[in-house]
């Protein structure tokens, strides 16, 4: 059958009117971003957007279109240079993932073949489950468990947490809300927590004053008898402990809660246990690593990150239910234009739309895939092993250094320094000079870290979640550091 747009007599509607010219844009945008990559190195890791930059993107769309061409050119003269860095191999700032080209190209993929991961009977929905599956296998997870790949850690994080407010009132919570739970819900992780969790309680209509934090012990892990002792107050005073948040790997200096023993009292206390391992839980990967990650094969819910130390292109996170039918109980119905059918395109249960609450969703599962097959498991291990070994290099490095000193333990991949900046400066001084050589770096493009606060003190924070480091990257940072710290001396002397 002729297509009558071939004739010329009618729209090709949204697709290019001359196929070989947008053929010539890819593959030349294609050869961009491959020296792109190649070069990445060469380039600052950031550096300051223009006010004019800013300014000269559009105020809003035109109502007549231009050629693809040069919508293509005003991306790379006015975004591209002003990315993040979180490419570059000297970026350590907050927990980033670094990309993959391969990833990039999987990305590529999934935008030709527009697939909707809600559910139906289509390839990409297997792939979803099979890269589920293989999760399931890495965190040791019963062939009952179910998954759903997400936006990232913190809307894991939510779903995991309704799908544990559900198990409290089966069938009704739903329906009639938090009355139905009868008493006031309360739940515990650590104060080291990531922010996700108290905002899940805040979107779950629980309340983030309703997440007890319980103090840390020196490890920075959660202070398990504190934990224990907040359950059995709270039991007192009449509210129905529910939940528990290990962290497996956190924010400020990646420490680890000690799973296996909140295992314990969450079974002596009938709390559901939910694992953020945002990126430290792929440390299952490193058998070097995998005893700090001891007891996550327990955890009824646990949400981590594809995009941060899998290098997988953003977003993608993932979440695991050990109790898939649960899981499907809190998400689950569909009204009748959504129902499915034993044989066609609307075949094909169970249905992601029914683990979560989009329905529409992309198909992050194709770049997941991607990544996993094509580095195997063995290999994103070693990158993880390796930046956990620069972290120990770096630390070294701090601590033979009688300028700068650390200030916390190194677990895993995160290393907190400060400069001790001239004899005698005061915490208010060490501050400034703290937050100013943090400037100092991100503004001279040298690399970027990051700033906490550890014990009630700034801190610059190095995190190695990047498979692009070197050894020489760290050293270069060191020395960087040390001689911007002489600039600052010399110019307020
Ligand atoms: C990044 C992070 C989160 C949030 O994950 P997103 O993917 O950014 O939503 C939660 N917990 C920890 C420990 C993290 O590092």
């Amino acid at each position: 059958m002729a297509d009558k747009a071939s004739n010329g007599s009618e729209s090709t509607g949204l697709d290019p009117e001359d196929w070989d010219a947008f053929r010539a844009l890819c593959h030349s945008a294609v050869d961009d971003m491959i020296d792109h990559w190649a070069s990445v190195r060469d380039r600052p890791v950031w550096q300051p957007i223009p006010e004019a930059g800013k300014a000269a993107l559009e105020p809003c769309t035109p109502l007549l279109g231009k050629p693809a061409s040069e919508v293509y050119e005003t991306f790379r003269e006015r975004i591209m240079p002003h990315l993040l860095g979180n490419t570059h191999p000297r970026f350590w700032g907050w927990v980033h993932g670094s990309g993959t080209p391969v990833g990039a190209l999987a990305e590529f993929l999934a935008g030709c073949v527009n697939a909707n991961l809600g559910g139906r009977e289509h390839m990409p929905v297997y792939l979803e489950r099979q890269v589920i599956d293989t999760f399931k296998s890495v965190f040791g997870l019963p062939a009952a468990a179910s998954g759903l790949l997400v936006s990232g850690t913190s809307m894991a994080t939510l779903l995991g947490l309704a799908v544990a407010r559900e198990r409290i009132a089966p069938g009704t919570i739903r329906s009639a809300g938090l009355a139905a739970a009868g008493r006031e819900l309360v739940g515990y992780c650590s104060t080291q927590a990531h922010s996700c969790a108290a905002k899940a309680f805040e979107v779950l209509g629980l309340g983030s004053s309703r997440l007890r934090k319980v103090k840390t012990d020196a490890a920075h892990g959660i202070d398990l008898e504190a934990l224990e002792q907040a359950i059995r107050a709270d039991r007192a005073a009449g509210s129905r402990p529910f939940v528990v948040i290990a962290s497996a790997g956190t924010v400020n200096i990646g420490a680890f809660d000690d799973i296996s023993a909140i295992r314990g009292i969450a079974d002596r206390h009938d709390l559901w246990l939910h694992v953020d391992g945002a990126f430290g839980a792929l440390a299952m990967l490193a058998p070097a690593l995998r005893h700090l990650v001891a007891g996550i094969e327990t955890a009824d819910s646990l949400a981590f990150d594809c995009h941060k130390w899998l290098h997988v292109p953003y977003d993608a996170g993932c979440l695991l239910v050990r109790d898939g039918q649960l899981h499907r109980a809190t998400f689950g119905g569909r009204l009748e234009y959504l129902s499915s059918a034993e044989v066609g395109a609307a075949s094909g249960e169970p249905w992601f739309c029914d683990y979560g609450i989009e329905l529409s969703r992309g198909f992050r599962a194709l770049k997941v895939w991607f990544t996993l097959e094509h580095y195997g498991l063995a290999r994103l291990g070693e990158a993880i092993c390796r930046n956990c070994e620069q972290a120990r290099h770096l630390a070294r490095l701090v601590d033979a250094e009688p300028r700068l000193e650390r200030v916390a333990p190194v677990p895993l991949n995160i290393v907190c320094l400060r400069h001790r900046g001239s004899t005698g400066s005061d915490p208010v001084e060490q501050e400034h000079l703290t937050k100013w050589l943090t400037a100092r770096l991100h503004l001279e493009g040298v690399a970027v870290p990051s700033l906490t606060t550890i014990d009630g003190r700034t801190a610059m924070r190095v995190c190695l979640t990047n498979h692009r480091t070197t050894t020489a990257d760290l050293e270069a940072f060191v020395a960087a550091l040390l001689s911007f710290g002489e600039e600052r001396a010399s110019r307020s002397a």
